[in-house]
């Protein structure tokens, strides 16, 4: 028996398949290198996923802006040395980021908060986060660094979230429900969000975004150096937790999931066919891709399978993190 099998099957839901090659895992070194010395390579040009949702994000991370009608709402802000393209994405969309009035958050690792601080110095922004991830956020602040904010340098802005938020807790505003749900794992506190769509076509659609499906954080190496002997549990228990969900708009917390490039490239080749973002298997295919990459590797690392170039790039942001042994 596989170690990995004690969680159930090799698949969530079967007969949907998965993607296969597409990357959970940490960022490939080469790959990381280039988006730390070139970001400009990775401007994506904003652009309107459906109705009053927004893509403002860049080829590794997903950021997304929401028109409510009573201010402009944005999920997941990115690293800090892209800021600026947020700023301008927001701009070039024809809305002004100082009319920014909620900011929420997936999860409290520096790739989807660090540009959080800027928005509130400009708008005055209020700020959600889990109860669970954010104030661990707020107690790093003082204590040791972390795996939690390592992905790419020192988490040196940082906020105290406004609004601490709790599982199927919901927020209602203007237009717009966002509901919120625990799907830990990937960190402690990790959260997806689902919320309502105002379709151009006068449909109401529902758009999810799920925050942990990265598989980073299941590594031994990482549950030892976070002290999360757990995440493999609650993994696995979360995506069964949501996989149901009815999800029309599947959003990436990170732009390779769920192909968000090859849906734009797609849309652009025909402004007028169906909209490929609206695709109600996707958060389930998505969700068994998870499942299964995250069997894969409890398998790869028990019959000693993870290939090296993988390991020391662990061992790398463990260092970088300052939570290497
Ligand atoms: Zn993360």
């Amino acid at each position: 028996m596989s170690l990995a099998s004690k969680y159930g099957d090799r698949e969530l839901v079967k007969g949907l398949g998965i993607y296969k090659d597409m990357r959970l895992d940490a960022m490939p070194p080469e790959y990381r290198a280039r988006f730390l010395s070139r970001p400009h390579e990775f401007f994506v040009d904003p652009f309107c996923v459906e109705g009053n949702l927004y893509f403002i994000g860049n080829r590794e991370i997903g950021c997304y802006l929401i028109d409510s009608g009573d201010g402009l709402i944005v999920i997941d802000t990115g690293y800090e040395f892209t800021a600026g393209q947020l700023f301008n994405s927001i701009w070039m969309l024809g809305f002004d980021p100082r009319n920014i009035k909620h900011v929420f958050h997936t999860h409290n690792h520096n790739d989807h908060i660090a540009a959080t601080n800027l928005i509130v110095k400009m708008s005055g922004a209020r700020t959600y986060m889990s109860e669970v991830d954010g104030k661990a956020m707020v107690e790093s602040m003082t204590a040791k660094p972390s795996m939690r904010y390592a992905a790419i340098g020192a988490p040196s802005i940082k906020f105290v979230p406004d609004v601490y938020t709790h599982d199927e807790e919901s927020f209602t505003i203007g237009n717009t429900t966002i509901t919120c749900y625990d799907t830990p794992g990937h960190s402690r506190g990790c959260q997806s969000f689902v919320f309502n769509v105002e379709g151009h076509d006068g449909k109401t659609y529902t758009a999810g975004i799920h925050g942990g499906l990265g598989i980073l954080s299941l590594h031994k190496e990482f549950m030892e150096a976070e002290g999360y002997y757990s995440a493999r549990d609650e993994f696995f228990a979360q995506l069964r937790k949501v996989v149901d969900l009815p999800v029309d708009i599947y959003l990436g917390s990170h732009t390779l999931q769920g192909n968000m490039m090859e849906k734009l490239e797609k849309r652009k080749a025909d402004p007028n066919g169906p909209n490929p973002f609206i695709d109600p298997t996707e958060w389930k295919k998505m969700i068994n891709t998870a499942w299964v990459q995250a069997m894969q590797l409890i398998d790869d690392e028990e019959n000693g399978n993870t290939p090296e170039w993988q390991k020391k790039m662990y061992a790398d942001i463990l260092k970088q993190s300052g939570n290497s042994k």
